[in-house]
């Protein structure tokens, strides 16, 4: 049989297997690889379940392989020397701004009932896994001062 179909990572002719009629990559293992990853990408993006479950799998891998990162540095000077002056120009922008924009048209905004992320202020880790979903329900909020 005649090549039928265009894959869409190589851009190579192929023909789909039998039991896939609606095959969109080939069988090359670089090509169903991209299609992983498409798929992955895409899961990602609109499937929360699934977002936290690659978050929950790869911090147990890291506690699982904790001198893994430390390793990498060590053995990666280039990539640790870019992390690092990235990191630091992360730093800068965080820091020169405030972390919740306030309301421009006054100076007191007292905290509306909401959804927020809490986590440890002194923790050092900027990573969003460790931090909780919480619900804040205003029952009472301190009046603003009369200027
Ligand atoms: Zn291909």
């Amino acid at each position: 049989m005649k090549p039928n179909h265009t894959c869409a990572a190589c851009g190579a002719a192929f023909t789909p297997l039998v039991h896939v009629p609606n095959q969109r990559y080939c069988s090359l293992a670089a090509c169903q690889l991209a299609r992983r990853r498409a798929w992955q990408h895409e899961r990602l993006q609109t499937d929360p379940d699934y977002r936290a479950n690659q978050a929950k799998a790869q911090a147990a891998w890291r506690s699982r392989h904790p001198d893994y990162s430390r390793h990498y540095r060590e053995t990666h000077p280039a990539c640790r020397d870019r992390n690092r002056t990235m990191q630091r120009a992360r730093n800068a922008r965080r820091n020169s701004q405030p972390v919740a924009k306030m309301d421009a048209s006054g100076p007191f905004q007292p905290l509306a009932s909401g959804f927020y992320l809490l986590c440890d202020a002194l923790e050092e880790s900027i990573a969003k896994m460790n931090a909780w979903t919480v619900h804040i329900a205003v029952l009472s909020a301190p009046r603003p001062s009369p200027v």
